[in-house]
């Protein structure tokens, strides 16, 4: 999979994509991330990226050619029409369901936004979605895309070792994960659940799943409405 992002800041968004998971998958080559500087786009002598809003108003709007000329420098490389993604708290609440959707595509551009977004004409032209990721506004479109970028590559095949590592979480599972523990046994007095020491698989699973219950009733009946619905 590869993903394009589309930014004013992209030593930002490198600083978080180089580290951890994600930077060691790059590095294996599991799943290839650019950062493009959205300046490197435009023609204007002073690298201007952004201008006053028509009918006036506060801020700055993010003129359409940089990011037009960003967008159509993607589609030459890879030959296609990535799937284009603007942040934007006006978009669509990103969840787990989404990002396994695109964990699934082969291109995906996402663009970021800053000062007051950008000009309605280059969503209208190129953008086939708008994802928020929640009821907030941030200063840029940075941090959303990573969040999204993060979410769908620890999807992408390779990323993580193990299938489950992804599957057996929070959301993913359809219920909010059970309690975890490790060493040592008794910390300040309190013990690790003496079922987790027991070694008796059937009854750690019982114990997991009695928990996860537990914790989605208490915590998000929601969820657990749609968990049961789906198992009927
Ligand atoms: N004027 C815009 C509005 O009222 O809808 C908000 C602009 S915001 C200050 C600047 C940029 O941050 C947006 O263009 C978007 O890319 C990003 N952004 C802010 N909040 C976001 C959110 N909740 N989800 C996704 N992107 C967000």
């Amino acid at each position: 999979m590869r993903i394009e992002i589309a930014t004013l800041f992209p030593e930002m968004c490198e600083a978080v994509l180089g580290e951890s998971i994600v930077g060691r998958a790059r590095r294996a080559g599991k799943i290839e991330i650019n950062c493009r500087q959205i300046r490197e786009y435009t023609q204007d002598k002073h690298r201007r990226v952004d201008d006053t809003p028509y009918g006036g108003g506060m801020g700055m709007v993010m003129q359409c050619e940089p990011i037009y000329n960003c967008y159509k420098s993607v589609c030459n490389e890879i030959g296609s029409k990535p799937h284009t993604i603007y942040m934007s708290p006006k978009g669509k609440i990103f969840n787990q369901q989404k990002a396994i959707e695109f964990s699934k595509m082969e291109n995906i551009l996402i663009i970021c936004g800053h000062y007051e977004g950008v000009d309605q004409r280059i969503i209208d032209r190129i953008v086939d979605e708008e994802i928020s990721i929640g009821d907030y506004v941030l200063t840029g479109g940075e941090i959303p895309a990573m969040t999204v970028v993060d979410a769908v590559a620890r999807m992408c095949d390779g990323v993580l070792s193990d299938e489950m590592c992804f599957k057996d979480e929070s959301i993913y599972s359809g219920l909010l994960e059970y309690p975890q523990y490790t060493r040592p046994e008794i910390w300040e007095g309190e013990s690790v659940p003496s079922v987790l020491l027991s070694g008796h698989h059937k009854n750690i699973e019982k114990w997991r799943l009695e928990k996860s219950l537990e914790i989605t009733a208490e915590r998000r009946p929601d969820l657990l409405d749609i968990y049961n619905n789906g198992k009927q």
